[in-house]
């Protein structure tokens, strides 16, 4: 299918066309066609898709008619990251440039003075975080009554962020009677029913099944001690081709050690987490997305949704606490067909989760050994519980002084600071060629024949996280105690079953 044909306006088109842009992607072509007549879409598409331009176009064909009043926005798309906010945003201005839209982008961290100000003159497109939206509307600087389509985006992300309950507010102060599009990666039963709540006799639209990588990026993992990690990264760092990296870590606190520790090894490194002014955010993904910064040490921010042209390398420091947001992490490489390269270090009592990660992609991870970083292989299942007396890792204050050598490895949320300085000098060999280990021999359950699905799946004893910015410490199971009213409807038998 052509642009062209797809139903949209000669601006829109055209605009389209300088983008470069000559066919609709998949989720393009479904969705597009349905918004434009006005129905809802529930639309199960990760980001890379093209899933933003998926509603932006048709909204700005929709919005081209009408005008705006004062503070009494006309649409309103919701995000759950300021980055992704400000990538959206960014969107609309290269979409809308033949229109005459006008828009505002209310996040967190940034000056509500100039935020009034424009919802004063009239916005018809507002694109917000949930918690600046609350905020400005108990200021009185907003009203909620006008807008025609309300678009949640990432909604997988938002519950597991902790926004349901203020997602919930908000469309209770919208019309009844509007169009609404609700986006998420995966469609987990409390996303299921959240858009069943929301939407009307939706149309759904799916590409890609949730939770697969791309073909383009390669993958590896190196097993290491905790405190050879950083030895280890460094390495990889000097060995690779590295054009530009992400380097995720689960925790802030360790971005900024990282971070730290890098440039005090002399490399080129700036980081990023949600604990840091927005000003400071905005200019260190300016500064990387330039390529003034090449490596760049951030917390799950930003992982879901940046768009970093040609990003050549992902490297998971940490192994990330949820199997999903691992195809996030990676999913910034291998984009729009480049190949890409992820590299994950794992310590030896991060078996499961590795496991874990392996069963959702459904593809085995090579290991690669590096020159110099001692060898270690995954604890047997149980290991550390037997260790330690009990399931779970030990508490900082339980844990034993480290003794050389022979101490246990380090659970993965102790500060990288505790890591001991490595032992022998940087290696300066190759990495050694993949070896074909399959992490699921860790888990025994994984690797039976009899109890491996194929089909990519959440790991059932995942808890879901409430994650304001991102991960920090300690891990509130569901809602807390909050029952969104959601939760207490009964579900519906819904059309997106087996999506
Ligand atoms: P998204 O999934 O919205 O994050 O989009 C991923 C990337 O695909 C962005 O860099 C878009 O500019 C680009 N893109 C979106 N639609 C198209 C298209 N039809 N053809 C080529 N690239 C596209």
């Amino acid at each position: 299918m052509l642009f062209s044909e797809i139903g949209l306006g000669p601006e829109v088109l055209r605009a389209v066309e300088d983008a470069g842009y000559t066919q609709p992607t998949p989720i393009q072509e479904q969705a597009i066609p349905w918004v434009l007549q006005g129905r809802d879409v529930l639309g199960c598409a990760q980001t890379g898709t093209g899933k933003t331009a998926s509603f932006t176009l048709p909204m700005i064909d929709i919005l081209a008619q009408g005008r705006a009043r004062a503070r009494m926005p006309r649409s309103l798309i919701l995000e759950p990251t300021r980055e992704l906010a400000a990538q959206v945003a960014e969107n609309f201005e290269v979409y809308g440039k033949y229109h005459k839209l006008n828009m505002a982008l209310l996040i967190g961290g940034e000056s509500f003075v100039d935020q009034i100000k424009k919802l004063d003159r009239g916005v018809d497109v507002l694109i917000a975080t949930p918690g600046r939206m609350i905020d400005l509307f108990e200021r009185g600087n907003i009203l909620l009554s006008d807008i025609k389509v309300f678009v949640i985006d990432e909604a997988d992300r938002m519950l597991d962020m902790g926004f349901i309950p203020d997602i919930e507010r908000i469309v209770s102060l919208l019309p009844r009677i509007r169009q609404t599009l609700f986006f998420s990666a995966t469609m987990p039963p409390e996303i299921r029913r959240l858009a069943d709540s929301f939407l009307i006799n939706p149309r759904t639209v799916s590409v890609s099944p949730p939770a697969s990588t791309a073909d383009t990026v390669t993958q590896a993992v190196v097993l290491t001690r905790a405190e050879d990690k950083r030895r280890a990264l460094r390495h990889l760092l000097r060995t690779e081709d590295v054009k530009n990296a992400l380097i995720f870590c689960n925790r802030k606190r360790d971005v900024a050690m990282l971070h730290r520790s890098l440039e005090k090894h002399g490399f080129n490194a700036g980081a990023l987490h949600g604990d840091l002014p927005q000003s400071k955010r905005t200019e260190t993904l300016e500064a990387f997305k330039k390529n003034e910064i090449t490596l760049l040490v951030c917390s799950d921010v930003a992982a879901r949704g940046l768009d970093i042209a040609g990003l050549s390398h992902v490297f998971n420091f940490d192994v990330p606490h949820s199997s999903e947001d691992y195809v996030h992490r990676i999913g910034r490489t291998g984009r729009a067909g480049r190949s890409g390269r992820a590299f994950m270090l794992a310590m030896p009592d991060e078996g499961k989760q590795v496991a874990a990660i392996v069963k959702l992609i459904n593809r085995e991870i090579p290991r690669v050994e590096i020159d110099g970083i001692e060898s270690v292989e995954f604890e047997p299942e149980g290991e550390t519980r037997r260790r330690w007396g009990r399931k779970e890792a030990p508490k900082d204050s339980e844990r034993r002084p480290p003794a050389a050598e022979s101490r246990p490895a380090r659970p993965v949320e102790a500060p990288v600071a505790e890591a001991k300085p490595a032992r022998s000098p940087e290696p300066r060999g190759e990495v050694n060629p993949p070896r074909a280990t399959d992490p699921r021999a860790a888990d025994p359950r994984a690797a039976d024949p009899r109890t491996t699905d194929s089909r990519p799946e959440r790991r059932r004893d995942e808890p879901r996280r409430r994650r304001r910015e991102d991960d920090d410490d300690e891990a509130v199971v569901g809602f807390g105690d909050h029952m969104p009213a959601f939760l207490l409807r009964r579900a519906r038998p819904s059309r997106v079953d087996g999506v």
